[in-house]
């Protein structure tokens, strides 16, 4: 891989095709080799499973994964004796919480000592703070994550990862930030197009809208705001979409309501959001009624109040979950780091999955006023903003906002005074600081930052 990196970025373009499509037949083979068609076939069973059905499936495959724990040297060396007779006994809410850091600083103490995958494979959260962190995966556990995919995600929204398909990602398409374009690289091998959010500007939007056309792209999945982007791009040049597009599966990155009304508009389409993460620690898609549904064979997903006891449906807390289709790097009660709430009504689309009805947010993209209150989800200021494309708060300190903002030439004094009327309402007595910048960078894996406070930075907290 990292000679592959390397090379890359000094290739022609052409041969940068040839590389992705070359190196596309390899990942072809890890995703859809042997096993990803039973896999997919028991994903499919299982979601017509009654409530006591997944109850029982469930505590069986717990029961099995807390006794492989055992033999992970983590556990082994961090669990009490009691608490390795919890794991015995399958008792699963006996177990401490796992926070990031171990996992960050020592992932190969994570695996199973009693299992030995002939080619394991790393991959490793973005990590927009601090280190990314190092998942381990055996290649079956690829198939079977590949084959959740297909069966919840894409067929889902009446789409298949067999059709042809835009993706936007972290991986690196165009390596020179100048570039006149193409803006993309193909992949032949799985008819998928990869598209470089670092380069999606108003002047570039039309060349992104015409490989959707040239490589009859049939759905578009990957980064939330950079489809948002492209839609308002869309709508604000009145570029013609094609007809074939039949669905945007967002993942990463959080999707609000408005950013699903303008690319609805804009892509022709529904939109449909996926809920999961690098490490595959939790999996929530959305049904044909618009409800996203966890997945009770990917994990088991706890949402708890800070005492630790679980929240009732309606009421926010923090996501913790235990893996149960990843199991050579097992993880216990994991902490991810997100805001979200169980929904008070089951789905009519007769599933019987459990519904998250909302994920609020990171719990790092908490903003904190003067007076010790906190707002998660902070970018909703910028819902009917029509002279702003994109906005970024940055908390400097208790006292100040300082508010990055992508402008339209209609921007003006009311605008900025809009902004800062809305922070304060929210926040209390505080400077805001709104500032035009030309665009706003992107993390290294290409990500959008809603909020950053670098409150931590100055002990603040
Ligand atoms: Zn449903």
């Amino acid at each position: 891989m990292r000679v592959i990196n390397s090379i890359y970025p000094k290739l022609p373009v052409f041969a940068q095709h040839v590389a992705i499509s070359s190196f596309g037949i390899y990942w072809r083979w890890l995703r859809f080799g042997p096993g990803h068609a039973q896999f997919l076939r028991g994903f499919l069973e299982r979601e017509s499973f009654q409530s006591s059905d997944w109850e029982n499936w469930q505590s069986h495959r717990l029961e099995d994964v807390l006794k492989g724990a055992i033999s992970v040297s983590y556990y082994s060396k961090i669990w009490t004796k009691s608490q390795k007779d919890s794991a015995l006994a399958g008792k699963l809410l006996e177990l401490p919480l796992l926070e990031k850091e171990p996992l960050r600083a020592a992932p190969h103490d994570f695996l199973r000592t009693d299992m030995h995958p002939i080619h394991p494979l790393t991959f490793y959260t973005s990590g927009s703070t601090g280190t990314p962190i190092a998942t381990i995966w055996r290649v079956a556990e690829l198939r079977k994550s590949q084959a959740l995919r297909e069966a919840r995600s894409a067929r889902w929204a009446g789409v298949s990862f067999h059709h042809a398909r835009g993706t936007f990602s972290g991986r690196m398409v165009e390596p020179n930030p100048e570039s006149k374009g193409p803006f993309y690289r193909l992949n032949l091998a799985e008819k998928q197009v990869y598209f470089s959010p670092f380069h999606l500007r108003p002047g570039t939007a039309k060349y992104y809208i015409r490989a959707l056309e040239k490589h009859h792209i049939r759905w578009l999945t990957g980064y939330a705001v950079s489809y948002y982007l492209l839609a308002k791009f869309i709508l604000g040049q009145g570029l013609a979409v094609p007809s074939g597009i039949q669905a945007v599966i967002t993942t990463s990155e959080k999707l609000t309501s408005e950013m699903r009304t303008i690319m609805e508009q804009a892509f022709g389409c529904r939109v449909f959001e996926e809920y999961s993460n690098v490490e595959n620690s939790l999996f929530a898609s959305e049904c044909e009624h618009g409800r996203l549904h966890v997945s009770p064979d990917v994990a088991v997903v706890e949402i708890l109040r800070p005492d630790g006891s679980p929240c009732l449906p309606g009421e926010a807390g923090e996501v913790v979950a235990t893996t149960l289709m990843r199991t050579y790097q097992p993880l216990i009660r994991f902490r991810l780091g997100d805001m979200a709430m169980w929904d008070t009504e089951p789905c009519p689309c007769g599933r019987q999955m459990p519904v998250i009805k909302e994920v609020i947010g990171r719990i790092e993209d908490v903003v904190i006023g003067p007076d010790g209150r906190q707002m998660v989800r902070f970018h909703g200021i910028f819902t009917n903003q029509p002279h702003i494309r994109e906005g970024q708060i940055i908390q400097e300190s208790m006292k100040t906002i300082r508010v990055k903002v992508v402008t339209t030439t209609e921007f003006g004094a009311e605008d900025i005074q809009d902004v800062t009327y809305r922070i304060q309402q929210r926040l209390g007595d505080v400077t805001v600081l709104v500032e035009p910048v030309s665009e706003i960078p992107r993390t290294k894996a290409g990500k959008f930052q809603a909020v950053i406070s670098n409150l931590n930075n100055q002990g603040g907290l």
